[in-house]
């Protein structure tokens, strides 16, 4: 196979999704209920001005395709929709959803348009997906573009994810349209124009659970075993010839996949913000990058997303109970296309276990273990995390601090056992909000002295090495485990805003700058440790930083 580097025009396109699944037979674009079909057919909207400003190399890669300063004109062409390539297909896909608990009925593709499915030259196919690229037959009330602010977020943390190891959509480009588009960012009647812009995100699917819910809602049985059966054979095509066995795995599959990528989401410390049905990809990645958030302090309450300030129905400590509700609508969804519910019952069940299975093992990597000892680390897990909860403590750079406290007997501290003490406690200052919360250096009446706090931390690291002895490994193999668990580098909420306000003063070279040092989130990166650091005072309630709201 030829893996060598393509240009746009060779672009191998293989549409199975429009090739293979009942189209809109409606050719003309307005809004409107689509009935029995999979899809509609739709153009992108001709933008003004369009301008590449970021791009992935690894995505470029993906797909063959060498994107350069020499051909950076005509991707932009390509990637904003004004010029459409052989073989592609444009075309929206039809899909319901959950939102926030209620059947919304059908939502779709407002601003989504696939333009088609790559080949590549390892027989791999991947989609190619527009969003901001204009109005579909599914954008209800809305105009079906995207903003630079949002976009760029999307752009980054696509691929911030991927090289976290976290099952994600990738992105290809950022294309700014050289148009503005109006948006009233926290609904409160001030409107404003901001630079409109187009992601290609790019995935092997984006069939979410929404996909098949739809035509549950609607009573239309055929249409959803063909999207069924469609989904198994294209992308899950190890589990066989689709039959009533083959739900039953294929649904337990689903399951699977959307624990594994919950327990990653927990790991990283990100928090989705929209968990709706319509955002849960059937292949368990991450997609549909909104009012996300990375979690600062660590609060398993909080939630980046303005939206769903009353509810916190999608804060960090729910993701995983909020993935089973979802998992339970597709498995209603599905329930017609089988004759029992028992396989669909015990695939939900897998999942709780699975997860716990998952979670626990991700918690001992976090801290070093070479697996999880129920006896022991259940109690340690659970006290470190309400350690963590005393005071505002960074989850990343605990962690990566955790990595660097000596256990080893033969490193015991010379020093008097108090003055160890204060070492420790100084040791993870950095990571605290307040540092003078838990250091006790404070005159500050309103944080007293935490004696206690101090207490038990110390006490809680004191049974974490003991622990540690007990596994018998060396101070710098552990350090090692958790450092390849643990980010040092993460798309810190401000870090994004940043290059956001850099972007729209229109400088763009901020935007690559933050995706090499998330390419590598593991490494230490001498020189980099700025991007490393806890959030600034300034970024605490600033809107971008901690609260985002669905306007995109
Ligand atoms: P989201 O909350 O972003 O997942 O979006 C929910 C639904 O609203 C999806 O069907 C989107 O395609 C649609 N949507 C969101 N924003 C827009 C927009 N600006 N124009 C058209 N449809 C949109
Ligand atoms: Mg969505």
């Amino acid at each position: 196979m030829d893996t060598s580097c393509n240009t746009l025009d060779s672009l191998t396109f293989d549409n199975r999704f429009t090739g293979e699944l009942p189209a809109d037979p409606e050719a003309a674009n307005y809004r409107r209920q689509v009935i029995g079909a999979c899809y509609s057919r739709v153009a992108p909207t001709r933008v003004a001005r369009p301008r590449l400003i970021a791009h992935s190399r690894e995505v470029a890669e993906l797909l063959n395709l060498r994107i350069d300063s020499s051909n950076a004109a005509q991707v932009a062409e390509v990637f904003s929709g004004n010029r459409l390539l052989p073989g592609m297909d444009p075309f929206a896909m039809c899909y319901g959803g959950h939102q926030f608990g209620n059947w919304a009925g059908q939502l779709g593709d407002g601003r989504a348009i696939n333009l088609g499915e790559v080949r590549n030259g390892r027989g791999e196919r991947w989609t190619l997906q527009l969003k901001g690229a204009g109005p579909t037959p599914y954008s209800r009330m809305a105009d079906g573009l995207a903003v630079l602010r949002s976009s760029l977020r999307e752009f980054l943390c696509s691929e911030a994810m991927h090289h976290l190891g976290v099952p994600t959509t990738r992105a290809l480009s950022l294309v700014l349209t050289g148009e503005q588009v109006i948006r009233d960012m926290f609904y409160d009647g001030h409107p404003k124009a901001e630079p409109g812009a187009i992601v290609c995100r790019v995935a092997p699917s984006f069939t979410r659970f929404g996909n098949f819910e739809i035509f549950a809602s609607r009573g239309d049985q055929a249409t959803l075993r063909r999207l069924v059966d469609f989904t198994i054979r294209n992308d899950f095509p190890h589990l066989g010839e689709p039959s009533v066995a083959t739900y039953a795995a294929w649904f337990d599959e689903v399951c699977r996949l959307t624990a594994e990528m919950i327990v990653h989401w927990m790991r990283v410390g990100f928090v989705h913000g929209v968990m709706n049905t319509d955002n849960m990809s059937i292949l368990g990645l991450t997609i549909d990058y909104g009012p996300y958030g990375w979690l600062e302090d660590y609060d398993p309450n909080w939630t980046p997303n303005t939206t769903d300030a009353g509810g916190r129905r999608y804060r960090y400590g729910q993701q995983p109970q909020v993935a089973l509700w979802n998992l339970v609508q597709l498995a209603n969804a599905i329930l017609p296309l089988f004759d029992d519910v028992q396989p669909l019952k015990q695939a939900i069940e897998g999942f709780s276990r699975h997860y716990e299975q998952s979670w626990n093992s991700m918690m001992a990597a976090k801290l070093g273990f070479r697996s999880y000892h129920p006896t022991t680390d259940a109690d340690l897990i659970t006290e470190l995390h309400e350690v963590l909860q005393l005071v505002e403590t960074d989850m990343t750079l605990f962690y990566r601090r955790l990595a660097e406290v000596e256990v080893a007997e033969d490193s015991a501290p010379r020093d008097s056992e108090a003055a160890a003490e204060t070492a420790i406690v100084n040791w993870f200052a950095e990571a605290y909000y307040h540092a003078d919360s838990a250091t006790g250096n404070s005159g500050d009446a309103e944080r007293p002295l935490n004696e206690a706090y101090s207490q038990r931390l110390l006490a809680w690291i004191t049974r974490y090495r003991q622990r540690v002895r007990q596994d018998g490994t060396p101070d710098a193999v552990r350090r090692e485990r958790m450092n390849a668990v643990n980010p040092k580098y993460v798309l810190r909420n401000y870090l994004a805003q940043l290059a956001i306000d850099a972007a729209e003063a229109g400088d763009y070279a901020k935007i690559d700058e933050l995706l090499e040092v998330l390419r590598k989130p593991y490494d230490e990166q001498p020189g980099k440790e700025a991007y490393a650091e806890k959030r600034p005072e300034w970024a605490r309630h600033r809107a971008g930083c901690s609260m985002l709201s669905c306007s995109s």
